[in-house]
C-alpha cells in the first residue's frame, strides 16, 4: 500500500488572542510502526534542518513502510519570521537574554504561557506526544562540528546515534538542572529523542542539509520504516567521552587566515591549519596540527558570535581558541 501524505497544522492561539499554525507533514505508511517525529528551526537562525526535512519527505512520501512520520520544518515559525533564535531577541542580544522565549527550554509547552510556550504546548499536544522517536535538528555556529547530543543513560538515544552518521556525539552526564527540552520530556516518558547540531546559522550550507537529510533517513531505516541500505557507515562517529580534544590557542594577536579546512574534516600532525598575520610586525605566524585527528573547532571567534558579527571577526587575541583536534577512541 502506498503511503498518504498530507500538510496539517497545529494552532497555537497567542497571547493578544491572534492564532498561529504550524505546518507540518504527515506521512502515513497505514501500517503499524513507529511514530517518528522530526522538527527543526525551533531557534529562528538556524535554519540547515528545515531543508534536509524537506528532502527527507521527498523520499518518505514514497518509500515509508511502516508507521507513521510527522515532519515540521519550523518549529518556532514566529522566529522564523523574526530571522532571530527567539522571538524576543533584539541585534546582538545572546541567546541566553531568552526572558522564557528559548523554546528549546520551554517543553512541554503552556497553553496560558507567552507566546513561544504556546507554540510549544500546540506542537507537543498536537503531534510530539504521540512520537515514539524524535529528531530535534538545530544549527551551532560555523565555527563547531556537527554534532548529536545524548546523555550517558541513555542506550536507545545511542542506537540512533550510532546509525545517524554525524561526527561527533557530545554525551553530557545523566540528571543535572531541570532540563525542560524536548528530547529530556520525550526520553522522560519512554520514548527516544536525538538532538542534532548541525553546522552554520543564518544560511543553508548544501553540506550541512545533506548531513542532516542522511541522519534522519539513516534512523527511519534503522526503526524499519523505510528499506534500504544506510548511508555514509564508512564515516567514523566520534563519542566525545571516548575522545581525546587538544586545542590550539592563537600565540599572537593579527588575523587569522583559515586554510580552506572546515570542521569534521581530518587533517594530519603538522597540516597547516592557517596562519596569523602579526597587526604589529606584520610577521606570518604558521600554525600546524599538533596532533592527526577530526576538526571539532576551526576558527577564530568569541561569545556570541550567533548573534552578532563583531563576534566572527578573525582578528585573534593571545590565547584565543584557533581550532580543537578530536582523536578519536583514546579511552
Ligand atoms: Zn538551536
Amino acid at each position: 500500500m502506498a503511503p498518504t501524505t498530507e500538510v496539517k497544522h497545529v494552532i497555537a492561539k497567542l497571547e493578544n488572542g491572534d492564532e498561529v499554525k504550524i505546518p507540518y507533514w504527515e506521512i502515513d505508511s497505514g501500517a503499524e510502526g513507529p511514530v517518528l517525529f522530526v522538527l527543526s528551526n525551533q531557534h529562528g537562525n538556524e535554519i540547515n534542518g528545515c531543508e534536509a526535512i524537506r528532502r527527507f519527505v521527498e523520499i518518505a512520501k514514497v518509500e515509508l513502510q511502516k508507521g507513521k512520520v510527522f515532519a515540521m520544518p519550523s518549529a518556532n515559525i514566529l522566529a522564523l519570521r523574526k530571522r532571530r533564535p527567539h522571538i524576543n531577541l533584539g541585534p546582538e542580544q545572546p541567546y541566553g537574554d531568552d526572558e522564557g522565549h528559548n523554546m528549546n527550554r520551554t517543553w512541554p509547552g503552556k497553553a496560558d504561557g507567552n507566546d513561544t510556550e504556546r507554540q510549544s504546548y500546540a506542537i507537543w499536544e498536537g503531534v510530539a506526544k504521540h512520537a515514539t522517536h524524535v529528531i530535534d535538528l538545530h544549527s551551532w555556529s560555523r565555527f563547531s562540528a556537527t554534532g548529536g547530543i545524548t546523555k550517558a543513560d541513555r542506550p536507545e538515544v545511542r542506537a540512533l546515534a550510532d546509525v545517524a552518521a554525524i561526527r561527533f556525539v557530545h554525551v553530557r552526564k545523566p540528571g543535572g538542572k531541570a532540563d525542560k527540552t524536548i528530547s529530556a520530556y520525550t526520553n522522560g516518558r519512554g520514548g527516544a529523542c536525538y538532538t542534532i547540531e548541525l553546522t552554520t546559522q543564518y544560511a543553508i550550507v548544501e553540506h550541512e542539509v545533506e548531513r542532516g537529510r542522511r541522519a534522519v533517513l539513516n534512523i527511519a531505516k534503522h526503526l524499519g520504516m523505510i528499506d534500504g541500505e544506510l548511508e555514509g557507515q564508512d564515516e567514523p562517529v566520534i563519542y566525545l567521552d571516548k575522545a581525546k580534544e587538544t586545542e590550539i590557542e592563537a600565540e599572537t594577536t593579527g588575523l587569522f587566515v583559515e586554510a580552506g579546512l572546515a570542521t569534521w574534516d581530518y587533517v594530519e600532525k603538522g597540516q597547516k591549519l592557517g596562519h596569523i598575520m602579526n597587526d604589529e610586525t606584520l610577521e606570518t605566524h604558521e600554525i600546524v596540527a599538533p596532533v592527526s585527528g577530526y576538526l571539532k573547532e576551526y576558527g577564530i571567534r568569541r561569545p556570541n558570535c550567533d548573534v552578532a558579527l563583531p563576534a566572527q571577526h578573525p582578528y585573534a587575541s593571545v590565547g584565543d581558541l584557533i581550532a580543537s583536534i578530536v582523536e578519536p577512541d583514546v579511552g
